[in-house]
């Protein structure tokens, strides 16, 4: 369902709703599906995941949460990985907002911490072989983006320099 195919086409979506600026950076490309979703979208260090687990996505009712590893190797592959499963449409906690409905408010963590999509190396599934293949593709995109853009980096120099 998600082959190398589909996983190019949502890369190629990625940078269709992000403007001009927006694509020469993650961070940017993070903002443009925020506002494309129409959902605020959060990115946080979290010293918490458990071990083996470099980040996860929760999907919440009205936003978007994703947190890396403090000790993952590099934020921007482990925060693509997690756009991947955004963008890919891989529905991360499906069932978490219906959980949350039907438990006590004071049960709620604890189903946040059984449902959330957790992405960690022992991770094999089809999800997570897409959600890779999408990081490489974006980070690979966005650095052939920054070879190509010189005059914008001679303006940083100079507003740097
Ligand atoms: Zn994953």
């Amino acid at each position: 369902m998600h082959g190398p195919a589909s996983v190019g086409a949502a890369v190629d979506h990625v940078f269709a709703v992000a403007t001009a600026a927006e694509s020469h950076t993650l961070d940017g490309l993070l903002q443009a599906v925020s506002r494309h979703r129409g959902r605020p979208l959060r990115i946080i260090e979290n010293p918490d995941l458990p071990a083996g687990v470099f980040g996860h996505w929760i999907r919440f009712t009205d936003r978007d949460e994703v947190s890396y590893a403090s000790w993952a190797q590099t934020r921007d592959r482990t925060v693509a990985h997690e756009l991947g499963h955004i963008v890919l449409g891989h529905t991360g906690s499906p069932v978490l907002e219906v959980a949350q409905s039907l438990l006590p408010a004071d049960m709620h963590d604890l189903a946040v911490l059984v449902l959330q999509r957790e992405c960690g190396n022992s991770a094999a599934a089809d999800d997570e072989l897409a959600a890779e293949q999408f990081a490489s593709l974006l980070l690979n995109r966005l650095r052939s983006l920054g070879r190509g853009a010189p005059r914008l980096r001679s303006r940083w120099g100079e507003a740097l320099g």
